[in-house]
């Protein structure tokens, strides 16, 4: 840490956290050209090199500038896991905390799970991450450079991202919106709108907020259970924000995106997957423009929860079709690689 304090220097900043916008306007405020933050952009994120002076076509004066002012870093991987499917990754910042970040291979391309924090306070009953609780937001260039890291490892580029491993990325809103605009701008690492899923608790304000995002972006929400009386018992934020809000902030975001929203719905044994709770959802979402994926539960060792038999899922999933409402299960990735959420991460932190 210290020499990075030393050789950054004060006022330095990471590259990897500036937006092309705020590059241009970096070069405008020192009078300088903004088509400079073209070439930077399309050398950092093209060419991904990992030092200024790399850059060949540029004036001399650019590269001091950069290299004055902006540094390069990188996470480190300490350890992966790989499947048949999929591969887990598990990194180091500089400070030493450690986040994951979860890749699965399709037919239709190769998706990237990404952490928004180190640990989430949302306090979900069912999940891991929660377990350790949060001890910071990641910054944009933590962000970033999961997606570069992997990139580089696999020798691929990712076709869509999903925030949804570690932490809750509306809990980190400011820091989530400026990555979801270097990821996917054109000049940067140009991953289309479609092609990312921000997935919520239920922060409902931010989801209000989310709808007037320019992007195109989709939204998924960790609904989890047909009314407050379950939710709340499975889910800390059910406190703070009720169903009924939740689905109208999610009508909001329809009627102002004319985008179809996600509901995720973990099945929890005994807890949220009777044939009543089907009906209760089904009658929750009716008219809504959505579609529910099922998750089928990834049992952890510290946690009590079960999943459901298939025969119950597949009769769940029955009666929201019969219901008209959309509805998916989802695939299973690498449970045997500790995939579900801040496993790896807490297998490691409590040994
Ligand atoms: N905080 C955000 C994103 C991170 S969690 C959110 O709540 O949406 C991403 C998804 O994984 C959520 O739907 C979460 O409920 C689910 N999840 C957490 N633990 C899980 C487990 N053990 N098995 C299956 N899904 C899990």
């Amino acid at each position: 840490m210290l020499f990075d304090i030393i050789t950054i220097g004060v006022g330095m900043k990471n590259i990897y956290g500036v937006s092309f916008e705020d590059l241009e306007n970096y070069f405008l405020e020192n009078n300088d050209k903004k088509f400079k933050a073209v070439q930077v952009f399309d050398w950092v994120y093209k060419k991904r090199i990992k030092d200024f002076n790399e850059m060949r076509n540029v004036s001399k004066e650019t590269i001091k500038e950069m290299t004055d002012n902006f540094y390069f870093d990188r996470l480190e991987i300490i350890d992966k896991k790989t499947d048949i499917d999929v591969s887990k990754y598990l990194f180091k910042l500089s400070d030493g905390e450690k986040v994951e970040a979860v890749v699965m291979y399709h037919d239709y391309g190769t998706s990237i799970c990404i952490s928004t924090q180190v640990g989430c306070n949302m306090g979900c009953r069912f999940c891991e991450s929660g377990r350790l609780k949060k001890v910071r937001n990641l910054e944009v260039h933590e962000m970033v450079l999961q997606i570069l890291m992997v990139e580089e490892d696999i020798k691929t580029r990712l076709s869509h991202i999903v925030l949804m491993g570690i932490g809750e990325p509306f809990d980190n809103y400011d820091n989530v919106i400026k990555f979801i605009d270097i990821v996917n701008s054109g000049k940067g690492i140009d991953i289309g709108s479609r092609h990312i899923t921000v997935s919520t608790c239920g922060i409902v304000p931010k989801i209000i907020e989310f709808a007037n995002f320019d992007k195109q972006v989709n939204l998924a929400i960790s609904l989890h259970a047909p009314n407050n009386k379950i939710r709340d018992s499975i889910m800390n934020i059910n406190k703070a924000y009720k169903i009924e809000e939740i689905i109208e902030s999610v009508k909001y975001y329809i009627s102002k995106t004319n985008r179809r929203v996600t509901f995720e719905y973990i099945m929890l044994k005994g807890v949220n997957d009777s044939a009543e709770c089907a009906i209760e959802l089904s009658s929750l979402l009716k008219g809504i423009n959505c579609y529910v994926n099922l998750i089928p539960y990834n049992e952890t060792s510290h946690i009590e929860y079960k999943k459901s038999d298939k025969d119950t899922i597949l009769k769940f999933y029955d009666i929201l079709k019969k219901n008209n409402i959309g509805v998916t299960i989802r695939r299973e990735f690498g449970s045997k690689v500790n995939a579900a959420c801040g496993q790896l991460r807490s297998h490691y932190e409590e040994g």
